[in-house]
């Protein structure tokens, strides 16, 4: 099964990511963790990526790509997996789906986790709050801002996008943690 979370940040991507991953027995991918690991082994990809991932700006859709290319190409990605943080723009999407039709793979599901915008920022505060203070460089006011209007500009008109391909499956992201998991599992049972 191939999938791809869509939704903002806080939206509660990561979270389901990691149940899909359990429940599914596919990784998680997620750019934005494999970008903070090369942040912190201070890769050529690492340098370039900090200063644009702190500010919440997005990383160059080559680097991206490029990253996303090499790891669906590893050994456990041939039954399937969970995109968590990519695409975010229109251009990653199409380079996604000419890397797919290359290897002749399809997408089961693109999961759009809707939630209202103000709770987004509660929520990133109480990550940062039972972390017990900032861990990731864009986990503060300003940047998640940033974060969030990128989100609306580039990032959102996928959801047209996914609609018109006809793999969209909107959610409720605001229920509980585990009445999303049910929900989401639910909707891939019908589709799947
Ligand atoms: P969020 O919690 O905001 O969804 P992520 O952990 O997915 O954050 O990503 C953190 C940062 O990593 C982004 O703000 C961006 O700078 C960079 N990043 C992650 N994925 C991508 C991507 N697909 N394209 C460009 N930049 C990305």
């Amino acid at each position: 099964m191939r999938l791809i979370l869509l939704g903002p940040p806080g939206a509660g991507k990561g979270t389901q990511a990691k149940r899909l991953m359990d429940a599914h027995g596919i990784p998680q991918l997620s750019t934005g963790d494999m970008l903070r690991a090369a942040v912190k082994a201070e890769t050529e990809i690492g340098l370039k990526a900090k200063d644009i991932m702190a500010r919440g700006d997005l990383v160059p859709d080559a680097v991206v790509v490029g990253i996303v290319e090499e790891r669906v190409e590893q050994p456990d990605c041939k039954s399937g997996f969970i995109l968590d943080g990519f695409p975010r723009t229109v251009a990653q999407a199409e380079a996604l789906e000419t890397m797919l039709n290359a290897h002749g793979m399809g997408l089961d599901a693109v999961i759009q986790l809707e939630v209202d915008e103000g709770a987004l920022a509660a929520r990133v505060e109480q990550r940062v709050a039972e972390s017990g203070g900032a861990v990731r460089d864009d986990d503060n006011v300003e940047a998640l801002k940033k974060r969030l209007a990128v989100y609306r500009e580039q990032t959102a008109p996928l959801v047209d996008h996914y609609r018109s391909t006809g793999d969209l499956v909107v959610i409720d992201g605001m229920k509980s943690i585990d009445e999303v998991e049910a929900d989401i599992n639910e909707a891939l049972s019908v589709r799947t």
